[in-house]
């Protein structure tokens, strides 16, 4: 392998002595082609591969990193231990399970299967009966690994994210009990219990963890800003037997708080270890000059860490832009403006992503890329139309639009109550078989239900003539499905910003079908299925969180204002407003040369009436305007100029009044 690649810093730190050693430095500066270096040279000096372990944050990442390796001394390099903690844990939990008092053969179970477990122990407590509704199993889970996760006490969860159950966190406490019980009684496990078991097994099983490190020559964990307190505490405990232990990560970079993340881990770990080795890097090499600038001064804007210096070995380049336009329309339109041109200027669409804050922010421009037949991946949150409410405000409209569909009707009678799968199969086929299908859902009388059959298929009635105004129609459904969301779901009011999306998508259709077959956009999957070129034409949307250490030629960063980044659920939390801040350090330091960012001035939200868009002004970010002189303006490239900033003007002034 050659070392040719690195500057000096890097390649001190590449070939430092045994030990504990972190380096710390800034995006883009090279810590992740640090980490890929040390494992390539620790073999070549006749370390095993398989007593590493590469600790990252995704195993897209890990396996990247083992590639990279591999190029460099061959493919033995596929014998470190490398993966995310949880798999991790997975490994050597089947090992030790014994210890632990749990069955070896255990299983682990995903999300829906935990969520299923956590339902029947809520009903055998007797809490689904209660008079007093009672949170769903969905919600019960996100208390539970909230809890073990933050380190905080379900009544802390309860108060801080459900102040609506306040009242029963002896309620939640006894179904985490029994939760607990049930799953080892039953050998399985969820997400949460492989990094609990793990640490646990390390911190209170001497002859455990003397074996589980003395297999373990050397751990290395990248990102290690955005582990929490057990992931830190994994990699101390599992590197205790040598000492052995390289930590890189930017304190800068943290964003993974709300899940219970601490950067404390990296400004600590120094005092972990009195003989650390600490390498700071200094030069960045992914990013030109302005982009760094700019994320210098973003930086600066932040209260808390160190105040660094970005300096770009690549020199300059043009200036960031920022791109005012008028709603997310207008924001949809520049940037896929903005993607074309870069394309025709030689820029691939596969080196260019779009970047946001919240899944949502992209709904619209999902829309407009299928028209554009412009193929993109998305990474980090749903896509628009997997979003489960969205799925049920559109199997409102396929009701509309026929109101034969059974699958529609299965959907939309899940949300009653005291009506099961299988009768909600059987009206459903009964309905859409019908000679007038709306009449026909009037007839269950005597029912539980009745009444609030009665009700939708007088809805649907109603709305049936719009049939051929889509935005009226999808703006009526909306509205009416708005009121039934708090009992369909408990985190209603996160999901409400998301229903905007609907009508908007809808005034670019002339037909109710056209609006349906849009927004069922493809997987990426089968669009790829005739396109031999591979990765080479897809675009990468992403939030911002799952760009984490990866870079693209040109960043588009959707949504500037205040309630879309920062998100509105920020605005009044100052710890929650820096975690913002580092956000926008992270999609800035993303770009490697062009940068645009775009600032919507209105959204169009629900009007007062709750049918029909209103409108209202969004506040252009603070920090923004102060970091304006590191950007340039650039009127032209939102959608109509002339036209927009009339309407600008005139929606300003009314919105003024
Ligand atoms: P992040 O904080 O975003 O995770 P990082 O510090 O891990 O960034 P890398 O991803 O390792 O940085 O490197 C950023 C870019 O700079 C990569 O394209 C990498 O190949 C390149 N790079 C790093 N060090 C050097 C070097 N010494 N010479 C040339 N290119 C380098
Ligand atoms: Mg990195």
């Amino acid at each position: 392998m050659s070392l040719d690649e690195l500057n000096e810093a890097q390649r001190a730190a590449v070939q430092s002595r045994d030990g504990a050693h972190l380096v710390v430095a800034g995006a883009g500066t090279g810590k992740t082609r640090t980490l890929v270096h040390r494992v390539a040279w620790l073999i070549e000096q006749g370390v095993a591969p398989g007593q590493i372990v590469l600790l990252t944050f995704t195993r897209r990442a890990a396996e990247e990193m083992l590639d990279r390796v591999a190029a460099q001394v061959g493919p033995e390099a596929r014998a470190v231990r490398g993966g995310t903690f949880h798999a991790f844990a997975l490994g050597a939990l089947r090992r030790f399970a014994d210890t632990l008092g749990w069955t070896p053969s255990f299983t682990v179970m995903d999300r829906e299967d935990a969520e299923d477990m956590v339902g029947l122990v809520r009903s055998e407590l007797g809490y689904a009966e209660g008079k007093q509704k009672f949170a769903r199993k969905g919600t019960v889970l996100d208390v539970l690994s909230r809890s073990v996760n933050t380190h905080k006490t379900i009544q802390e969860v309860l108060s801080d994210q459900y102040p609506q159950y306040g009242a029963f966190a002896d309620a939640f406490e006894a179904i985490g009990r029994r939760y607990a019980e049930r799953k080892q009684a039953h050998g399985v496990m969820d997400y949460d219990d492989l990094l609990v078991l793990l640490a646990t097994l390390l911190r209170d099983h001497p002859e455990a963890r003397r074996k589980l490190s003395s297999e373990a020559h050397h751990v290395l964990v990248d990102e290690f800003q955005d582990t929490n307190r057990l992931q830190a505490e994994i990699a101390v405990l599992l590197s205790s037997a040598h000492g052995n232990l390289m930590v890189v990560g930017d304190e800068a970079q943290s964003i993974y708080g709300f899940r219970g993340a601490s950067v404390r881990n990296i400004l600590d770990f120094p005092k972990l270890f009195p003989d650390i080795q600490i390498t700071k890097l200094e030069e960045n090499y992914r990013s030109t000059q302005p982009v760094l600038d700019l994320a210098n001064a973003v930086l600066d804007s932040a209260r808390e860490g160190f105040h660094k210096r970005l300096r770009a070995v690549r020199g300059e380049g043009p200036l960031p832009r920022i791109v005012d336009v008028i709603d997310e329309h207008d924001q949809a339109d520049a940037v896929v403006k903005r993607i074309l041109a870069l394309r025709a200027a030689g820029v691939p669409v596969s080196k260019q992503a779009v970047l946001f804050r919240s899944a949502y922010h992209s709904f619209l421009l999902e829309t407009r890329l299928v028209e554009e037949e412009i193929a993109f991946k998305k990474f980090g949150g749903m896509r628009f139309g997997e979003a489960a409410h969205i799925k049920d405000a559109l199997a409102l409209v396929r009701l509309v639009a026929n109101p034969r569909d059974a699958m529609a009707w299965f959907r939309v009678l899940g949300w009653f109550e005291g009506l099961g799968e299988k009768t909600a199969q059987k009206i459903g086929d009964a309905i859409a078989n019908a000679d007038d299908p709306v009449l026909d859902a009037a007839q269950f009388k005597g029912r539980k239900y009745h009444a609030a059959l009665l009700d939708l298929a007088n809805q649907l009635d109603s709305w049936a003539p719009l049939v051929m105004e889509p935005v009226s129609c999808v703006e009526a459904v909306v509205a009416w499905y708005r009121e039934r969301m708090p009992s369909i779901y408990d985190d209603a009011k996160r999901r409400l910003k998301d229903l905007d999306a609907l009508p908007l998508v809808a005034e670019r259709h002339q037909s109710i079908e056209s609006f349906l077959s849009t927004v069922a956009i493809d997987p990426i999957e089968d669009a790829n299925a005739d396109r031999p070129e591979g990765d080479d034409e897809i675009l990468t949307l992403s939030t911002i969180h799952s760009s984490k250490g990866l870079e693209w030629e040109a960043v588009h960063l959707l949504q500037l204002a205040d309630g879309g980044f920062p998100s509105a659920w920020s605005l009044d939390d100052d710890s929650a407003m820096e975690e913002e801040i580092r956000l926008l350090y992270v999609a800035v330091t993303r770009a490697r040369r062009e940068l645009w960012l775009t600032r919507p001035h209105f959204v169009r939200t629900r009007g007062p009436t709750g049918v029909g868009p209103g409108c209202s002004l969004l506040e252009p970010i603070e920090h923004l305007d102060d970091l304006v002189e590191f950007l340039r303006h650039d009127p032209e490239a939102g959608a109509d100029s002339a036209a927009s900033e009339d309407l600008f003007r005139r929606l300003r002034s009314f919105l003024d009044m």
